[in-house]
């Protein structure tokens, strides 16, 4: 079970996602005001979530601006490959040109790559390695559930950028054909930003895939 949140003035698609303890994860925390933060941080008392972790499926700024906010409050591992830590990085920089305040985070970042044992059940996400948009951006697969987080790879009707750093289109054209087309055809996609939808549509309507 899941639940989207959108955040920041990108409108960045942040996830919670638990299991039948009400456990759950937090997927990209792009809370960015106090007041977004403090909604956020509402609806997780509220359903008396117990927050086990955090997990980003990239490092840009705009899926990391409530990261410090959240880990003071669920003070949890927070999940992210290596690869990306450039980019995590250059977020702050990457803020503050488009005008936007950034907190950075500071504490530590465990490897996603490992992430799975450590995760509750019901919660253990296949971390899919989808280089492209960025070098280190993955997708978090729920087999059972038929679920992809797949971040900024590919959107409804589209696909990520590439004009940032590490970004690399035919590199992510390699990586939605390898890892995302050969899933099952109604696995819903829950992307990055926008409308979730499943790869069954994707593969009739988005024009990249074709
Ligand atoms: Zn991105
Ligand atoms: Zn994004």
């Amino acid at each position: 079970m899941y639940k989207v949140f959108y955040f920041n003035p990108l409108r960045e698609c942040c996830y919670v996602v638990w299991n039948e303890s009400r456990q759950c994860v937090i997927i990209d925390p792009g809370a960015l005001s106090q007041r977004e933060q403090e909604r956020f941080a509402e609806y997780i008392g509220q359903e008396g979530f117990e927050v086990k972790a955090i997990l980003l499926t990239h490092g840009h700024f705009d899926h990391i601006f409530g990261l410090k906010d959240a880990a003071q409050r669920w003070p949890v591992p927070v999940y992210m490959h290596s690869k990306d830590r450039p980019v995590f990085e250059g977020a702050e920089a990457f803020s503050h040109m488009l005008g936007l305040p950034y907190e950075a985070y500071e504490g530590p970042i465990d490897d996603i790559m490992a992430c799975g044992d450590a995760l509750p059940d019901g919660l253990k996400f296949e971390v899919i390695e989808t280089p492209g948009h960025t070098q280190g951006c993955v997708c978090l697969y729920l087999p059972q559930d038929g679920l992809l987080f797949c971040g900024d790879t590919i959107f409804r009707g589209s696909v990520g950028r590439t004009d940032h750093l590490g970004g690399d289109f035919d590199q992510m054209i390699e990586s939605i054909k390898r890892e995302i087309l050969t899933l099952p055809p109604a696995t819903r996609l829950l992307p990055g930003h926008g409308h979730d939808t499943t790869l069954e549509e994707e593969l009739e309507s988005n024009p990249f895939l074709t």
